[in-house]
């Protein structure tokens, strides 16, 4: 089980769509996190799937994009070896688990940072509880923008291309991401997909994560910034529950505010401990089903778009 969030083995899969899947980059990102030790006690883990037969063969097979679902050497809670060895572990040992596997993700993390910068596409990562709206929201966003620039979308959820297909009907590009038991997108699983969309250069990518408030907040995914949506049925102290998703988050959109006069939703009390969590987050209020507020959010996503170009400008030397 993975020590971070406590999710447990489960071999995640990505959808293989292959009509758009792009082949000018053979397999260049590094396979390190193929790297576990194999030492644990099988006979006493006769549940857990072994997932070897994804470490043995060369990749020499790069263009061929038969090989099957789930085939991409991910990095899940359930692969790492040491992670199965908890209960004979020191508190400290398992702290040190914890970092190793953070270590890992914000190592890859930092490849897929790299990657959207070349690509000059600007990545955000949605996180919620499940059900806050944030797949409305993005089939609203994608069919109203993917004509001013190149929209692609990874969804992230346990089982079911439900979500995928909901954007993909929009006409926009979508990969899903199933996780089985894990509880969150790492920054592997991201890699992958993103190589499985189409180029987005000069566009955005929205990275829609597992409906939890929990440990998402820890795994970086190479984004330019968290999104946390939350709805106006969900209770006004949530940022204090949750305190670490809404510390994260540089924005938080408040979903379903045409039901607010319905629920007696209190908007200020809800931003008041949102900021006590994080004083700089930014609130928009909005309604995937009315359209209010879309166009605020729309000139949010513009701005840091141009934050980013001059960003990267800068760096650029001379
Ligand atoms: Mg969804
Ligand atoms: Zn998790």
């Amino acid at each position: 089980m993975c020590t971070v969030c406590g999710c447990s083995d489960g071999k995640p899969s990505i959808e293989r769509t292959g009509d758009h899947a792009r082949h000018d980059h053979a397999h260049d990102h590094d396979h390190h996190h193929h790297d576990h030790d194999h030492d644990h006690d099988h006979a006493s883990h006769g549940a857990h799937h072994h997932h070897h037969h994804h470490h043995g063969h060369s990749h020499s097979h790069a263009h061929d994009h038969g090989h099957a679902v789930g085939d991409a050497g991910l990095l899940d809670c359930g692969a790492n070896a040491a992670g199965q060895k908890i209960a004979g572990m020191s508190a400290d040992r398992i702290i040190q688990v914890e970092r190793d596997i953070l270590g890992k993700n914000n190592k890859l993390a930092d490849n897929n940072r790299k990657r959207f910068r070349a690509d000059d596409v600007l990545a955000f990562n949605l996180v919620s509880s499940p059900g806050a709206g944030k797949t409305s929201l993005l089939v609203r966003a994608v069919s109203d923008l993917k004509d001013s620039f190149p929209i692609g979308v990874i969804e992230g959820d346990q089982q079911t291309s439900n979500d995928a297909e909901r954007i993909r009907a929009t006409g926009a590009p979508a990969i899903q991401v199933n996780t089985g038991k894990g509880c969150h997108l790492d920054a592997a699983m991201v890699g992958e997909a993103y190589e499985r969309l189409p180029w987005l250069n000069g566009g955005v990518l929205f990275i829609e994560n597992v409906g939890n408030l929990v440990c998402p907040a820890a795994f970086d995914l190479g984004e330019a910034c968290k999104i946390v949506v939350f709805s106006t049925t969900e209770g006004e102290d949530k940022p204090l529950k949750y305190p670490d998703m809404f510390a994260v988050s540089a924005l938080m959109l408040i979903n379903k505010i045409d039901l607010a006069p319905v629920l007696d939703f209190d908007l200020a009390r809800t931003i008041e401990y949102a900021r006590r969590v994080n004083p700089k987050i930014e609130v928009l209020t909005v309604s995937a089903r009315t359209g209010e507020g879309l166009a605020a959010f729309y000139s949010w996503i513009r701005k840091q778009a141009a934050k980013m170009r001059t960003a990267s400008a800068d760096a650029v030397p001379g």
